[in-house]
């Protein structure tokens, strides 16, 4: 088959890849020229230069689909976080590494690649033929002619959106963040960590994240919510360093006796939970296009979920294609079914989490008359140990949301008991704000 992939972020290069491997002739699309010497401004993709942590599902997405990439991962520093089972099995628990490094190596493998095009240039439309089949894409004046068309332009593509129904999951979720990347010294320690991929602490009013990544570098993300004004001044760098000195988990990680800052700081727009299925306006799957990666479905990066996401819809995507071989017509319907089982529940997960995060954040106490949100449940673990064995599956994506329902009234009865997770040692949300201010107002 003629392939055409709007979009060469991680979803659109990986298919690419991929379908090249099954002899199909692929081109990808982005308007985004590559790297360039003085670095990948990558426009239009906001999250880029920001923190991303890597599940295991990526590492071995790679290694099934397109090995190469993944060898050259590891050759650009990204480093295996591989994890024991109680029963003595090793598996693939994540991988360290910066976003750039990731898809700067995705990239170069997958654009040597005989079979895969990748054409910088911007699309305009998705062309269909007279039976309605979409048979290809316009490329400024140019007709590019595809027997399938995949969009995986991500989530602030527009060119599919006239052609899109409403979204199924939609909401603002009233949290944005900013961050900053550090390296650690030559021969310093890294900080402390909860988990294998980050060290977390919820403070009275906000969160803080660190994601360690390859070579001794790690991004600082403080989390917050959108409305408070004061907040906003994290973004300059004075009140960013103020902010990680006085939370004492951050200040042992950016103690300058430890690591040095290497970017600016970052500052992101509001976070977005988003499902879209692959109806079109009148409800039906289109013919001959299928939507794919963020394109799908978007979740708040505080568990890095994207990628992964991105990347089970792809090979579930090739798992159908070579289910059905020519027969194209069953697929769009047939991942659809896939994505609503399979993917709406992590952004309706993500939702739930995070309107109830706000609203704690806002001095809301926790509300017992509905499900509680996964975070909670695990919190709860803390208390009630019966609850810990079903999180391991959870957490590491091996299992859905609903995975966790089992120990939901466990975690339950842990609240009603009155109990709430103490909010982690470091200034709260108003004392932030009063830091800020301070270091501003001197400035
Ligand atoms: C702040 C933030 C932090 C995140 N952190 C993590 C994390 O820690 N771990 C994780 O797994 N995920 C994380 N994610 C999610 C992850 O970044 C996305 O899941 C991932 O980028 C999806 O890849 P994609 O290829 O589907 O889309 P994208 O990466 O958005 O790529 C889409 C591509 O399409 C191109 N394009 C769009 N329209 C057109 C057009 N008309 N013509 C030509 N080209 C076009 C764009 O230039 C772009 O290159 C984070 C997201 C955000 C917002």
């Amino acid at each position: 088959m003629r392939i055409a992939i709007i979009g060469a972020g991680p979803t659109g290069l990986f298919l690419a890849a991929a379908l090249a491997r099954r002899g199909h002739r692929v081109t990808a699309v982005d308007r985004d020229p590559g790297p360039a010497p003085d670095g990948w401004r990558r426009r239009g993709v906001m999250q880029f230069h920001h923190a991303h942590a890597f599940r295991g599902q990526v590492p071995d997405a790679l290694e099934a689909e397109l090995p190469e990439a993944h060898a050259a991962w590891l050759a650009a520093g990204a480093e295996p976080i591989d994890v024991t089972l109680p029963d003595g099995r090793v598996v693939r628990g994540g991988m360290r590494s910066r976003r750039e490094t990731f898809e700067r190596v995705l990239r170069a493998v997958v654009g040597a690649r005989p079979g895969v095009e990748l054409r910088c240039d911007h699309v305009e439309a998705v062309t269909f033929d007279r039976a309605g089949r979409a048979d290809g894409v316009r490329v400024g004046r140019a007709h590019l002619p595809a027997d399938l068309v995949i969009d995986a332009s991500g989530r602030a593509g527009r060119v599919t959106r006239p052609l899109r129904g409403p979204a199924a999951v939609t909401g603002r979720t009233g949290i944005a963040y900013v961050d900053r990347q550090y390296r650690l010294h030559d021969g310093a320690e890294p900080g402390p960590m909860t988990n294998l991929i980050a060290w977390q602490a919820d403070l009275d009013g906000y969160q803080v994240i660190i994601f360690l990544h390859e070579r001794g570098i790690f991004s600082v993300l403080i989390v917050r919510p959108v409305d408070d004004p004061d907040l906003v001044g994290l973004r300059h760098e004075a009140a960013f360093e103020a902010a990680c000195a006085a939370v004492p988990g951050l200040a042992t990680w950016t103690d300058p006796g430890r690591s040095r800052p290497i970017t600016p700081v970052l500052a992101g727009g509001e976070l977005v939970n988003r499902y879209r299925g692959q109806a079109g306006p009148d409800g039906a799957a289109h013919r001959g296009l299928i939507f794919a990666g963020d394109a799908v479905c978007t979740t708040t990066p505080m568990f890095g979920r994207g990628i992964t996401t991105s990347f089970l819809q792809a090979r579930e995507l090739l798992r159908l294609l070579d289910r059905h071989g020519d027969d194209l017509d069953p697929v769009p319907a047939a991942f659809d079914a896939w994505c609503e089982t399979h993917m709406r529940p992590w952004v309706e997960d993500h939702v739930r989490m995070d309107d109830a995060t706000v609203r704690r954040w806002a001095g809301e106490d926790v509300d017992l008359t509905r499900r509680l949100p996964s975070d909670l449940i695990m919190a709860a673990a803390a208390v009630d140990p019966e609850i810990a064995p079903a999180l391991g599956p959870y957490l590491g994506m091996l299992a859905g949301p609903a995975s966790l329902d089992a120990v939901e009234p466990r975690a339950a009865a842990v609240y009603r008991s009155g109990w709430r997770p103490p909010p982690a040692e470091g200034p709260g949300r108003r004392e932030l704000a009063e830091i800020v201010r301070g270091v501003l107002a001197a400035a």
